[in-house]
């Protein structure tokens, strides 16, 4: 079991480095994999800093080439670098650049790839399929690379995707990860715990996330950490907001926009049911709810104040409900 962990890890490692030599040694490679991170403004630096790579746009090079060098079919298929169907192999990547995704030791785990045109139909991107040695729901892109950041500026921004950290530590912002479009998860929570107790999560300006993320902050606030939110003008997202402008004004603008999540939860709830009494009933259950995941009672107090300003209810109605919900859950 070890062994076969251990044999998982080599071949990943191969074919990051493999990946890496396409992109920045071959001609294909140069022109469209480097041209398309070229184009989206990742410099030189950038681009090796993350071990940034290119999968050649042929069924199955990656495989053979793997194979030729001595790496046994079972664990290229094990770590889902290459499929095997009727006899035949392929490069799960095939014609991607990817996204090597480490371990907060650095340790190559896993792979995303996306394609390079605009096509619909396809995925946009594709990952590394859950193996032995890659859990996705432990596993935050960008941790091995923020973790000292995260620890000196105690405090860590979440975001959407792969990219979104990349161009935030190029304008000169380390301390962010991503869960890379999966919804988040606890195990993911604790990784940063043991680095902060402060989270800010960075949405799209798409909105559409927005509703579904809220459940997964619930999960942090369990943990006792401090959570704020914030998200960024319509059509952008951290990527294309730290490539389009100075590291100044990123900081300024998340310091400005920035809002504490109970808070801001409880104004967005609150503007959903707009005059609607039975909505609102519901809403102030929903946000004593979140409430009441936080381990601390003064912490707990102070949002309850908070809640009863936003929500224009009386204090005492939000403690007795507060009250029900801990003792059911006791
Ligand atoms: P880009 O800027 O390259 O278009 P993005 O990171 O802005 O990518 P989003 O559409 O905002 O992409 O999605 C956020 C994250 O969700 C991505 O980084 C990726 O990890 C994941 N994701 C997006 N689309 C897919 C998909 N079709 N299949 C799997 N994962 C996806
Ligand atoms: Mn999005
Ligand atoms: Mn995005
Ligand atoms: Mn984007």
């Amino acid at each position: 079991q070890a062994d076969e962990r251990e044999s998982m890890y080599l071949v990943s490692e191969f074919a990051k480095d493999y990946f890496k030599r396409q992109l920045l040694k071959t001609e294909t490679g140069k022109a469209i994999g480097l041209g398309y991170f070229k184009e989206r403004g990742f410099t030189r630096e950038t681009i090796e800093k993350f071990g940034l790579g290119y999968s050649p746009d042929v069924w199955d090079a990656f495989t053979s080439e793997a194979i030729k060098q001595g790496y046994k079919l079972e664990f290229l298929e094990k770590t889902g670098l290459s499929i095997v169907k009727e006899a035949k192999q392929f490069d799960r990547f095939k014609g991607r650049v990817i996204f090597p995704i480490h371990s907060m030791s650095g340790r190559t785990l896993g792979f995303g790839g996306r394609i390079l045109t605009n096509d619909k139909k396809a995925a946009k991107y594709l990952n590394s399929p859950e193996s032995d040695i890659y859990h996705k729901s432990k596993v935050l892109y960008g941790i091995y690379f923020a973790k000292q950041s995260i620890a000196k500026e105690d405090n860590c921004y979440l975001v959407e995707g792969y990219t979104d950290v990349i161009q935030m530590h190029q304008a000169g912002i380390e301390n962010v990860v991503s869960s890379s479009g999966t919804a988040l998860t606890s195990d993911q929570i604790r990784l940063i715990n043991r680095l902060t107790q402060n989270v800010t999560v960075l949405f799209d300006g798409d909105a559409a996330g927005i509703r579904a993320s809220i459940r997964g902050i619930d999960l942090i606030l369990e943990q006792g950490m401090n959570v704020k939110v914030c998200g960024f003008p319509e059509g952008d997202d951290p990527d294309s907001f730290a490539k389009n402008n100075t590291e100044s004004d990123i900081k300024e603008y998340l310091e400005h926009n920035a809002k504490d999540f109970i808070s801001y939860k409880a104004s967005l709830l609150v503007d959903e049911a707009k005059g609607d009494p039975i909505k609102k009933a519901g809403v102030i259950r929903d946000m004593v709810n979140s409430i009441a995941k936080i381990p601390d009672r003064i912490q707990q107090e102070i949002y309850l104040k908070e809640c009863a300003r936003i929500m224009e209810i009386s204090e005492n109605v939000l403690y007795s409900t507060l009250a029900q919900i801990s003792a059911k859950a006791n």
